[in-house]
């Protein structure tokens, strides 16, 4: 298990307003809860069921934060609503967003999910429609507070290209009104993404080493 505040000491070398987001994807609630145990309040699930699985195993006393960053199966929707996440990360469509923002009772704070490396395997909304996109959502879903992007960095041995989507990522961001979050960086690119524009991490794998 990584030293937690070692690892913030470094990231806030490079940019003191980066927010970390520990991945527990692929640990169990021991790895939460040793995490937990070193600060750390915001966890990220890829899965609905598994979100709910930690969250009822999880005293809820700890107040832990819970960001969805994975697909959305419309059958998951109302149980992911339900969970009362901090933050939807994934929102891949202006589909997506209107089906969560019709069964929405309140407002959900949201990102919109860029295909920044324009992967076929990826989702998000391509670069040239995110403004698009964003606005129309805006428009459209009084229920979704739309408050940045999020996008995974590309596939690839080739720093450019990494740094390239990431690029990509923060000038949309930057485009947009009153965006407050640019969710880009993984364990293997979160040094590239920071000094490209990141102010949200989502660390999995490392944490666990
Ligand atoms: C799994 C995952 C991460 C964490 O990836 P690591 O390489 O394990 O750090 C971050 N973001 C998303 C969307 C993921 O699915």
């Amino acid at each position: 298990m990584i030293n937690l505040m070692a690892l913030k000491a470094e990231i806030s070398a490079i940019n003191p307003d980066v927010r970390l987001i520990a991945v527990s994807k692929n640990v169990d609630i021991d790895k939460v809860l040793a995490l937990n145990a070193q600060g750390q309040l915001e966890y990220g699930e890829n899965r609905v069921q598994e979100m709910a699985r930690k969250q009822s195993l999880i005293n809820q006393s700890l107040n832990l934060k819970w960001h969805m960053i994975g697909r959305l199966q419309n059958n998951k929707i109302n149980q992911l609503i339900s969970l009362r996440p901090t933050l939807w990360q994934s929102c891949e469509s202006i589909e997506k967003a209107k089906a969560v923002d019709k069964r929405l009772n309140y407002k959900l704070d949201t990102l919109l999910q860029i295909n920044s490396a324009n992967e076929d395997t990826k989702q998000g909304v391509m670069v040239n429609d995110a403004i698009q996109i964003y606005d129309e959502i805006m428009q459209t879903c009084p229920n979704l507070n739309l408050i940045g992007v999020m996008s995974i960095g590309a596939n690839s041995d080739d720093m450019d290209e990494i740094k390239r989507s990431f690029e990509l990522t923060r000038n949309i961001f930057d485009k947009l009104p009153n965006a407050q979050i640019c969710s880009m960086g993984m364990s293997g690119d979160y040094h590239i993404a920071i000094k490209h524009g990141s102010n949200m991490i989502r660390l999995g794998t490392m944490l666990y080493a």
